[in-house]
């Protein structure tokens, strides 16, 4: 189980860290509001607590922008004491739980078994860009009612694309997510899944397409159904 943690003091993410590493969850740290985006984007997170006042970026706007790029990663906010409104707030963005702070690290690990536990309910199902659907359970692509299978690594990769519609996906932003940070895995590998899937979007008669950036990467790029 991979946990990121966004929040700047670091006496509470210390303390945090050290009793999710002894309880066995693989933890990142970050401490500002742009780095947790960035993890929270590119990392492959079970769960992600997020505090609230950060710099750089607050943490409801973090959690509104993932849930806007489809991206469904179980939430904690962290929130200072008192601060009612910021539980419906931080509902509203997209968060599935808050825990007010000061509280006991040994709480988190609490919600974070329950959080776990209901995962199934809190996570997206589909993915729709433009005229696709992609079912995230099952892996079936759709395209006005023509379905086509897709293997867990064109999946992966068509999610990542998909996820992030008409911006760079960078090749090695694709290999860190789908074959993994300390994979060799080289650039014709991604360019052969790409080619698998275009075959597929071109199978269903998609009018998306994905767009090749010389020496970059990739664009996903979607027209609207008709
Ligand atoms: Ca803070």
């Amino acid at each position: 189980m991979k946990v990121l943690i966004a929040e700047d003091e670091r006496r509470l993410s210390d303390a945090l860290v050290r009793i999710l590493e002894d309880a066995h969850y693989q933890v990142d740290a970050v401490y500002n509001g742009s780095d947790g985006l960035i993890y929270a984007e590119m990392g492959d997170y079970d769960v992600f607590v997020c505090d609230v006042m950060l710099p750089g970026r607050d943490g409801f706007s973090i959690v509104r922008e993932l849930r806007h790029k489809g991206i469904a990663t179980p939430t904690i906010m962290l929130t200072a004491k008192g601060e009612l409104s910021d539980k419906v707030q931080g509902l509203d963005s997209g968060a599935d739980d808050y825990m007010t702070k000061p509280f006991q690290p040994a709480e988190l690990l609490a919600r974070l078994r329950a959080l776990m536990r209901r995962e199934g309910a809190v996570v997206l199902d589909e993915l729709k860009v433009g005229d696709l659907m992609l079912d995230l359970q099952t892996h079936d692509l759709t395209c006005v009612g023509k379905v086509v299978h897709l293997s867990y690594k064109e999946f992966s990769v068509l999610n990542l694309l998909m996820a992030n519609a008409r911006t760079t996906v960078t090749k090695d932003m694709l290999i860190d997510k789908v074959w993994g940070v300390d994979s060799d895995a080289a650039d014709n590998n991604v360019e052969a899944y790409i080619s698998f899937l275009r075959k597929k979007l071109s199978f269903v008669g998609s009018r998306s397409e994905i767009v090749t950036l010389r020496k970059i990467g990739y664009r996903f790029n979607f027209n609207e159904a008709k």
